[in-house]
């Protein structure tokens, strides 16, 4: 081992030897890789051998992270990015040229109808939106240049879902790509391949990863030709994770499926819970018999639903505001897949930029909140609900 003047060890450090393995995916941050020769550099860059360069290019963590969301999806060599909207990004951006036309559902995540509605214009990609559980507004969304559909399975915050089978039959009669972005579902709850989907994205970031520390994306064509572009796309404009980031993922996703059980288990005994209570005027979950898809999400959803409840609360604001001081443990926070249950509400927050008037029209009331529901145990947090259910009423 070479050392300088002071004794201090300089790089290169040879590992310890040791003849077992560790059991966790060791963590590897090097930003660099160091290859033996010239000659072993070509073999690695001539595709004769596998090896790591920069990390930009790729690195074991993610690597890891792609290779079992790509086990739970049925496919291979998915790309992992920086955030979900990378994803999507690395989708839309990397696979479409001016002059192409996308449509999008009108209920996508709200960064992504942002990226619909201003950047791909901007680039001279035209864009479209409509209601992905009407096949007939689709169909006349479509034009010429159509390339790529892209839609959410259950819409956020409504819950409806989307008809994914009349959608794929759709694209493939004009040839247009269907991108289905399946961070709600999860391939829990579905897997889009096997329903005709061309593209699967996922923002890591929510259930997946599941523990609100790490943001993390995921973006996988069946062609492989095109999740290859979608791979150099991200690398040239550094949408590269980070590799501690795909690290925790890792450890987030091996309890995914426990988790995912749990918590949809949960959804459905609170959504039948707050349908009883006074005060709430109505409930919206997807396995519920009452829901206006309820027939399309049992036949998509193979009768795993979903961890998010919609339920609107008689009286305005105050009551809402009463609620959430009462939901005592509950985090009043916009974002979901944690592993407690959190609360948002539409019209202070992803919704506000709309008028009044627009957010009726998609039902979002000030009334109305969303619930991503956690691995709290289902009694205590029925308990939890009907404690601010009651304190909202009284105001
Ligand atoms: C959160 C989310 C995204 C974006 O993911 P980030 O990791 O926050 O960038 C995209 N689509 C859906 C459906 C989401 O819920």
């Amino acid at each position: 081992m070479m050392r300088n003047s002071r004794g201090s060890i300089v790089r290169p450090v040879p590992l310890p030897d040791s003849a077992s393995r560790p059991v966790v995916t060791p963590l590897s941050p090097s930003v660099v890789y160091a290859s033996d020769t010239p000659d072993a550099l070509d073999d690695q860059y001539e595709g004769r051998v596998h090896g790591y360069t920069y990390s930009r290019e790729g690195h074991p963590n993610a690597d890891v992270v792609a290779a079992r969301l790509d086990a739970m999806e049925g496919v291979s060599g998915g790309v992992v990015t920086g955030s979900g909207m990378g994803a999507v990004s690395a989708v839309l951006l990397g696979l479409l040229k001016s002059g192409d036309h996308v449509i999008g559902g009108n209920q996508l995540y709200g960064r992504s109808l942002r990226l619909m509605a201003e950047d791909l214009p901007r680039l001279g990609i035209a864009t479209t939106l409509a209601d992905p559980c009407d096949l007939d507004a689709m169909r006349a969304a479509i034009r010429p240049h159509t390339r790529i559909l892209l839609v959410e399975v259950v819409s956020n915050p409504t819950l409806r879902v989307a008809d994914i089978a009349g959608l794929a039959a759709l694209c493939r009669e004009h040839g247009i790509l269907l991108a289905v972005d399946n961070t709600f579902t999860t391939p829990r709850g579905l897997r889009p391949f096997e329903h005709g989907a061309d593209i699967v994205i996922h923002s890591i970031t929510k259930l997946l990863a599941g523990h609100s520390d790490v943001m993390l994306g995921y973006a996988v064509a069946r062609d492989p030709d095109l999740t290859e572009a979608m791979r150099v796309f991200s690398i040239t404009t550094g949408l590269t994770p980070s590799p501690f980031d795909c690290w925790l993922a890792e450890r987030g996703m091996l309890s995914f499926d426990l988790r995912f059980d749990r918590a949809q288990a949960t959804a459905a005994a609170l959504a039948d819970h707050l349908a009883g209570l006074p005060g709430i005027k109505r409930v919206i979950y997807p396995m519920r018999a009452d829901h206006p898809d309820h027939t399309r999400a049992s036949q998509l959803l193979g009768g795993q639903g979903c961890n998010m409840v919609s339920f609107e609360l008689d009286g305005g604001r105050a009551a809402a505001n009463a609620f959430t001081r009462a939901a005592d443990g509950l985090s009043f926070a916009p974002t979901l897949g944690d592993v407690g249950t959190t609360l948002s509400h539409p019209a202070s927050s992803s919704h506000r930029a709309l008028t009044p008037g627009k957010r009726a029209e998609l039902g979002l009331s000030e009334g109305f909140f969303r619930v991503s529901v956690g691995l709290e145990d289902p009694d205590a947090l029925k308990q939890v609900f009907s404690q601010a259910t009651t304190a909202a009423a009284g105001v």
